[in-house]
């Protein structure tokens, strides 16, 4: 497995595995690697490409109260959790590597950044935006690959990608999740032992409201109602939010009729967990 740091190590690499007649994934990943990113890498392997995993916490998707400083990094564990995982290249730039401070670009996508987390994270998506755009570039994949359990990510790169007309399958993937329901996350490294017991809640909130709506309940409002119910007997510190939206467009819905998302972002202690789940009245029960 290959450790690249500069963008022109990484675009010779890239040319040289071309060259060699293979296709090219990439999954991109703040580190602290768990088994959500091994999902995605396996999903990049099956569809067999020379996969790059890039690990870069990106510095401009976090405000300036967040957790940037103390965000998880175990570089050394990563690249082992990597290896092991058959990756062809890890591509882990310095921010220097990454960032011209005479830069003056930025990538923005409306609309979709309208709700949920986007008023909450103030620049986050354009950040998020504009560094895959730029690890797009460098590594010119044939296919990317994200996790559904950042569904408005997920959603904000797809639109990036359509506008941008860049040549890029992304790929969405399942939320891997723990045994009692809670997402995967680096985050979950903060919680205490009472947090992470009572962050199970979140997952659980979601199912209820998935069964409510198979149920026949579609009033948006009593959806979302029932859910904080159910999220306050957790006693999380703050909910930031429980919203419904159509699963396309990101608007809130007033009725579930199509495809709809659920999100929510909720703190325990100075940790704040996203979680979501994508409900649809017309699905044929599997
Ligand atoms: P991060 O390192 O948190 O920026 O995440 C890198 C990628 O892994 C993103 O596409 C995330 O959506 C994805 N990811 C994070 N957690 C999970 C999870 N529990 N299940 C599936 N994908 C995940």
């Amino acid at each position: 497995m290959q450790v690249l740091r500069s963008v022109n190590e990484t675009r010779r690499a890239v040319a040289q595995a071309r060259a060699a007649g293979r296709t090219i994934g990439l999954v991109p990943t703040m580190g602290a690697l768990h088994d959500g990113h091994r999902s995605l890498m396996r999903a990049a392997l099956i569809d067999g490409h020379w996969l790059v995993v890039s690990i870069f916490v990106n510095p401009t998707q976090f405000g300036p109260s967040e957790d940037l400083a103390k965000y998880p990094r175990d570089e050394a564990g990563d690249l082992e959790t990597c290896r092991r995982a058959g990756v062809s290249a890890v591509f882990a730039p310095s921010v220097d590597e990454m960032y011209d401070p005479q830069a003056a670009t930025r990538v923005r996508v409306e609309r979709l950044t309208d709700h949920l987390c986007g008023p909450r994270r103030p620049g986050h998506f354009e950040g998020v935006a504009t560094i895959v755009a730029k690890l797009l570039n460098i590594v010119t994949p044939d296919a990317a690959y994200f996790g559904q359990k950042d569904a408005q990510q997920l959603a904000v790169i797809r639109r990036m990608v359509a506008d941008l007309q860049m040549s890029v399958r992304v790929v969405g993937c399942p939320t891997v999740r723990e045994p009692d329901g809670l997402a995967l996350s680096s985050r979950n490294a903060y919680l205490s032992p009472d947090e992470r017991r009572r962050a199970a809640r979140l997952s659980q909130a979601l199912t209820q409201a998935k069964n409510w709506v198979a149920g026949g309940m579609t009033d948006a409002a009593q959806i979302r109602a029932a859910m904080l119910a159910l999220l306050d007997e957790a006693a999380p510190t703050r909910i930031d939010y429980v919203e419904l939206v159509d699963a396309g467009a990101l608007q809130p819905v007033t009725r579930v009729s199509g495809p709809t998302l659920i999100a929510l972002a909720v703190w325990f202690g100075a940790t704040r967990l996203i979680d979501n789940i994508t409900v649809d009245p017309g699905e044929i029960p599997g």
